[in-house]
């Protein structure tokens, strides 16, 4: 299983990700990462996690995810952006260096890139009201973790650049 491969170029979403109706904008606090979410119901019939792992229990993280959905990356600067590995090492956990925001996880699957995304950087958050799942995922193997993120986590769209 490979690294994600992130963009050098632009890479356009086949319809402009801002067209579609149920849509959440967010990002880091300074601005460098922006999170665009598409998501198939209402915030609020929206399942929230928040994962029994230590770097979660640790951030309190509250996630969404809709594989029918659709998650958009933007980033300004990559060199602002930590890409933290633990555990199996097989995903992203994304995080500002300037800000500290934790914005969600991205995995790279035989389907193509996968994401969770925090709805706490999402503007807004507080209409994802469900009290957050919490979800322990210690005894898998990487084959079942990758294939878990295959069919839950959401088809991510990573654009470079600014705008
Ligand atoms: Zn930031």
């Amino acid at each position: 299983m490979g690294d994600i491969r992130w963009p050098k170029r632009l890479d356009r979403p086949r319809q402009p990700i801002d067209t579609y109706p149920m849509e959440h904008v967010g990002g880091c606090h300074c601005g460098n990462i922006r999170i665009q979410v598409r998501l198939t119901a209402p915030p609020a019939d929206m399942r929230v996690r928040s994962c029994a792992c230590s770097f979660c229990r640790s951030h309190g993280t509250r996630t969404v995810s809709d594989p029918a959905g659709q998650a958009g990356l933007w980033v300004s600067d990559w060199a602002l952006v930590a890409k933290y590995r633990f555990g199996s090492r097989t995903a992203d956990y994304l995080l500002c260096r300037q800000c500290g925001v934790y914005v969600g996880a991205v995995c790279e699957t035989p389907s193509g890139p996968r994401a969770v995304i925090n709805t706490l950087c999402l503007s807004d958050r507080a209409d994802f009201v469900q009290e957050a799942a919490r979800t322990d995922h210690d005894g898998e193997t990487v084959a079942e973790r990758l294939a878990r993120r295959e069919a839950n986590w959401m088809p991510l769209v990573v654009r470079h650049g600014g705008t």
